[in-house]
């Protein structure tokens, strides 16, 4: 049986950061992964983030709903694959709006995938620092109630007062749930839970269907960015859509080169802008920015982003 880890958690609420460090602690294992996007991202630039053995990046579309076909065929692919070892641990890290419980149906309802993982734990990230724009929504109390191990992501972002709340409110939605702080990028320890002995979950998790329930389904729009891009006005055309439109941004990222072979990350969620990190790659290919909104027009977004930056 293979060890599988699924991580679930909304749009930006950084996955990915949580996923490499889990990796990282993972001393004797081979880590592979695959990693669901809903959006278009080229091959070889967005895969970056974590180092593992392998990674397959399942693009274009969720894969608790129209791509789950291609995630139960990726999963027998690697399960089929001799290569693999007994040290293998896979990650699966499922897009920002996808629905667990339909994957984890998939899985134990799959008679070769029930026979060959062993889906050792959900881990739902869920991001502290989000002023609870995405709090009230039903796909949020999913990702929570389905998970096994809730790891608070920008911890460090945000006062005490503002986690023990939230730490509350997980633990009504799911009081089985360790809970973990992320701060930094750092997994802390288990944080205390105060859940009483009444405690109901508010999902009942033996109750979940194979059906996914997502929020409205939002807009991807991707955007290849040549060695001319200009860094500058594209800061001034970011900061003036997420001033006026921040709301209905659930997420921007990409990788968009700065001088040969050196390139610096964009991550942005709803109003909030991340620090940029500088990556280097050896290989030197165009970079590329996703856009992940609702109730935006995608054509008008193109045509601003064009009267304002050359991206290639
Ligand atoms: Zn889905």
């Amino acid at each position: 049986m293979i060890p599988l880890i699924v991580l679930a958690g909304s749009l930006g609420a950084g996955k990915t950061t949580v996923l490499r460090e889990l990796v990282e602690n993972q001393r004797d294992a081979r880590c592979h992964l695959i990693v669901n996007e809903i959006g278009e991202v080229p091959p070889s630039l967005g895969d970056f983030m974590v180092r593992s053995e392998s990674a397959v990046v399942l693009r274009g579309g969720c894969a608790c709903c129209i791509r789950r076909e291609d995630l139960v065929e990726d999963l027998i692919a690697f399960a089929n694959d001799r290569e693999r070892q007994d040290k293998d641990v896979l990650f699966l890290e499922l897009s920002g709006i996808a629905d667990p419980a339909p994957v984890i149906h998939t899985i134990f309802g799959h008679p070769f995938l029930a026979n060959h993982y062993d889906v050792q734990e959900v881990i739902t990230v869920v991001d502290a620092y989000d002023s609870g724009a995405t709090r009230r929504d039903g796909l949020w109390a999913r990702q929570i109630a389905l998970a096994d191990r809730c790891i608070l992501a920008k911890a460090d972002l945000v006062p005490n007062e503002i986690l023990d709340e939230l730490s509350a409110t997980i633990a009504e939605i799911n009081p089985w749930a360790s809970l973990v702080s992320s701060d930094h990028g750092h997994l802390g320890p288990a944080r205390p839970r105060r859940v009483s002995e009444a405690a109901r979950p508010v999902v009942d998790p033996t109750n979940l269907s194979a059906q996914p329930e997502h929020g409205a389904l939002p807009t991807v729009t991707s955007i290849m960015v040549g060695d001319r891009f200009d860094w500058g006005s594209f800061g001034v055309w970011l900061s003036l859509l997420l001033h006026r439109w921040g709301h209905d941004v659930l997420r921007v990222k990409g990788l968009v080169p700065a001088s040969p072979g050196e390139y610096v990350t964009i991550q942005a969620v709803h109003h909030v802008v991340f620090p940029p990190e500088h990556v280097t790659l050896e290989e030197h290919g165009e970079g590329h920015i996703v856009l992940i909104t609702k109730n935006i027009d995608t054509e008008r977004l193109r045509r601003s982003l064009d009267a304002f930056v050359q991206v290639n």
